[in-house]
């Protein structure tokens, strides 16, 4: 037998649930041990992966323009974006912290919207990028999703905690609310994609493992 024959091409399956190997007599059928139901591929993957990335984009512009938190200081509301936010810490000589706003609330997840149109082009056309990198940098992008709610929670936790009443107070502003919306479709377009669809492109680089 062929070791680098691929599964797909032998009518082989892969049951997502109990990982057990089944022959594929029907497009969407039962694992013959845990019934569960599954195709050979996740069904429409691309699609959704797009169509979510999308809504990603979409969610991201509105999450820079609009304030993140609104600072009240005695009782004068100061309202701050993103990179307003980062921008300040820089002032303020918090070089560490504006760092780590900068890296999870803004490359991060452009990262991963880039990485995932980037996966999404891959499996239409051949590229020069290893298949094995490509797997790598999909995981990369499924593993950091809910990362990058650590801003989230950093707004939830300030707004709870620095709350002196009318002297200083922090209410999260509307950019948050389509700052969570990105993550959250970033996280569900990750989801949607199958990096199988990687590798089931012609190899035409016999070296490509
Ligand atoms: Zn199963």
């Amino acid at each position: 037998m062929n070791l680098n024959q691929k599964a797909k091409a032998l009518n082989l399956g892969c049951c997502p649930c109990c990982q057990k190997v089944n022959e594929m007599t029907e497009r969407k059928q039962r694992c013959s041990r845990c019934h569960h139901q599954f195709s050979q591929r996740k069904p429409y993957s691309l699609q959704y992966t797009f169509a979510w990335t999308l809504a990603a984009i979409v969610m991201f512009i509105p999450a820079n323009i609009y304030p993140m938190m609104v600072f009240y200081t005695l009782g004068r509301p100061e309202k701050s974006t993103i990179l307003e936010g980062i921008a300040s810490f820089i002032q303020q000589g918090h070089y560490p912290i504006a760092f780590i706003i900068f890296l999870a609330s803004f490359i991060i997840p452009l990262g991963k919207i880039i990485g995932l149109l980037i996966l999404l082009y891959n499996t239409k056309s051949y590229s020069r990028i290893s298949k094995k990198k490509q797997t790598q940098m999909y995981h990369l992008i499924a593993s950091l999703g809910p990362w990058s709610m650590l801003d989230v929670f950093v707004v939830a936790v300030m707004a709870a905690v620095v709350n002196f009443g009318f002297f200083t107070s922090i209410e999260a502003g509307a950019g948050i609310t389509y700052f969570t919306l990105m993550v959250i479709f970033t996280i569900f377009a990750a989801e949607s994609f199958d990096p199988r669809l990687l590798w089931d492109i012609e190899r035409r680089n016999t070296n490509d493992r």
